[in-house]
């Protein structure tokens, strides 16, 4: 299984806010959360109590303007199921309803995956990819009464 996901690789930058060494992600993992970020080696500031989620440079994506909880990260986001693509338990049990049980999420993830824009060892505080997780949760919706 760890060979599900591969990180970018590019120079490591400490974060501007707490001075760690974030892993890089790349801008796969930003876009959800913010669609116009810039092209790059994203990285993730790992640091709980750190306010910037990810970072480029001196451009910062920090608690108050993620979609769902990133990570370690104390926020009042909800909790995404894929940690990389901020889709939630919601999200995907929806999609799943809307497209006959066939979720175009978990598609999508698959692909994104397949194409290495997937960071879950380092967004997932699981550590784990996200699939499995996936998989369950709509195997329970399916056979939920
Ligand atoms: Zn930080």
């Amino acid at each position: 299984m760890s060979s599900c996901c591969s990180i970018p690789t590019g120079s490591t930058m400490p974060c501007p806010s707490c001075a760690q060494i974030g892993a890089v992600v790349g801008a796969a993992p930003v876009r959800p959360h913010r669609p116009d970020s810039i092209d790059g080696a994203w990285q993730h500031c790992a640091t709980p109590s750190c306010p910037v989620v990810y970072y480029l440079d001196t451009a910062t994506v920090d608690a108050d303007s993620v979609i769902t909880q990133v990570g370690h990260k104390a926020t009042d986001q909800p909790m995404p199921v894929c940690f990389c693509f901020a889709h939630t338990a919601g999200d995907l049990l929806a999609d799943a309803t809307a497209h006959g049980g066939a979720s175009t999420i978990k598609a999508e993830i698959k692909q994104a995956v397949a194409e290495g824009h997937c960071a879950c060892e380092h967004l997932n505080p699981s550590t784990k990819c996200c699939l499995a997780d996936i998989q369950r949760i709509l195997r329970a919706a399916a056979t939920a009464p």
